[in-house]
């Protein structure tokens, strides 16, 4: 294994190939689509303009929910037995969940008839309360100051997942964020199932690391070794050199679940060799546009800690991201709203459901 020199605005790679594979990756397109990628700032600091970003991502989803609220309630005046029945539909068909639905519809009936009389116009501002508070009660006060703050050093985050959910994206733009912040972050391609998803995360990881003061080292081998063994050395290598964050990205083929299970607790086990309390983190990646598709997911991935909500825009079905955050025991931590570098956004509870029903 060669060790990489410091470099400049580039990323530097750790392996024993020697580092020409990230220019063919670039010439063969797999960088990351530009997408509203707008430069060195951060679009998580909560300004006015990553308010719209959000608003603008979740588009589909609030316009979807606006008017199968606006249908449901067309010609009725006041909030009655008929009106929740029908705003039980709407919940259900924006993703929401049953479970998660039947617990809003509970709480909406109760305010009804407490206040003995509540007006159809209304319906919208309370259904906004009603969700937020479900959400806060259901996430308690988990930490949710994004990438910083982290307890560890290094402190190791692994990411699991499916195909294709935006885990490698995930991870490049989670760099792009802590290079921002300084942070000296090694990610290690431990998804060797194939060699282009090695020379994708190596295109983001360049990407990170010119975006910040900080450094993004990719650790790799060769296509097809053992997965556990470039965590291993990416965690050594990480120790070595003082890094804040581990990042390891993983293979998420399903062809054989128990393989896949087996493969990432031997990942897990052979990370806590080096840092014996590592992973400090395991994040689920789920794409949001699969709706209950990422409920079940959520299901199986029993040793997640953490989750990231993916591909929220373009797609009508964002309501997963509610019944998510309150049906699991999980925080969701952050939200995908495009392909580019700035398109991830921490999880905020009340800017979400302010966004859904603005
Ligand atoms: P992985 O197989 O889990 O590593 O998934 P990738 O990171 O390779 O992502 C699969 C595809 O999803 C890529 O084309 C990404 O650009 C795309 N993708 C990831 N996150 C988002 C997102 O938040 N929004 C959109 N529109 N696309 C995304
Ligand atoms: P396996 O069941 O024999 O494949 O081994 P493990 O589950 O213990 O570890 C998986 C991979 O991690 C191994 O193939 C090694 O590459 C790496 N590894 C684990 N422990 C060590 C260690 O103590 N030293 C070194 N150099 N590599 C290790
Ligand atoms: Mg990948």
């Amino acid at each position: 294994m060669v060790e990489a020199e410091q470099g400049v605005g580039e990323a530097q790679v750790v392996d024993g190939l020697g580092g020409d594979e990230a220019q063919s990756a670039v010439e063969q397109g797999l960088q990351p689509a530009a997408g509203s990628d707008g430069g060195p700032t951060d679009s998580s600091s909560p300004d006015t303009g990553s308010k719209e970003a959000l608003s603008s991502g979740l588009e589909k989803t609030r316009t979807g929910l606006f008017s199968k609220l606006s249908r449901a309630v067309a010609g009725r005046s006041t909030v009655d037995a008929a009106v929740l029945d029908d705003l039980e539909e709407v919940l259900v068909s924006s993703d929401v969940g049953v479970d998660t639905t039947v617990e809003i519809i509970r709480r909406i009936e109760e305010r009804v008839r407490k206040d003995k009389y509540m007006n159809t116009s209304e319906l919208q501002g309370i259904l906004r309360e009603e969700i937020a508070a479900l959400l806060e009660e259901s996430e308690g006060n988990f930490e949710r100051d994004g990438v910083e703050g982290l307890g560890a050093k290094p402190y190791v985050l692994m990411v699991v997942g499916v195909n294709g959910v935006g885990k490698t994206t995930t991870i490049g733009k989670l760099a792009a964020k802590l290079s921002r912040l300084g942070k000296k972050v090694y990610i290690g391609a431990a998804d060797t199932f194939r060699a282009a998803a090695i020379d994708q995360l190596e295109v983001w990881a360049q990407r990170g690391d010119s975006a910040g003061s900080g450094d993004v080292v990719l650790v790799k081998q060769q296509m097809g070794s053992d997965p556990a063994s470039v965590a291993f050395d990416t965690l050594k290598s990480a120790a070595a050199n003082g890094a804040d964050v581990v990042i390891i990205d993983t293979a998420g083929r399903l062809h054989n679940k128990v393989g896949l299970m087996n493969e990432l607790t031997k990942i897990r086990n052979v990370m806590a060799k080096v840092v014996p309390d590592a992973p400090h983190e395991v994040m689920l990646v789920l794409d949001g546009s699969t709706g209950q598709n990422a409920f079940e997911q959520a299901a199986q991935f029993t040793a997640a800690t953490s989750l990231a909500i993916t591909k929220l825009d373009g797609t009508a079905k964002g309501g997963v991201v509610i019944g998510i955050s309150h049906r699991f025991g999980v925080p969701v931590r952050w939200i995908g709203i495009g392909e580019g570098i700035d398109d991830l956004r921490p999880f905020d509870r009340t800017d979400f459901v302010n966004a859904l029903f603005s």
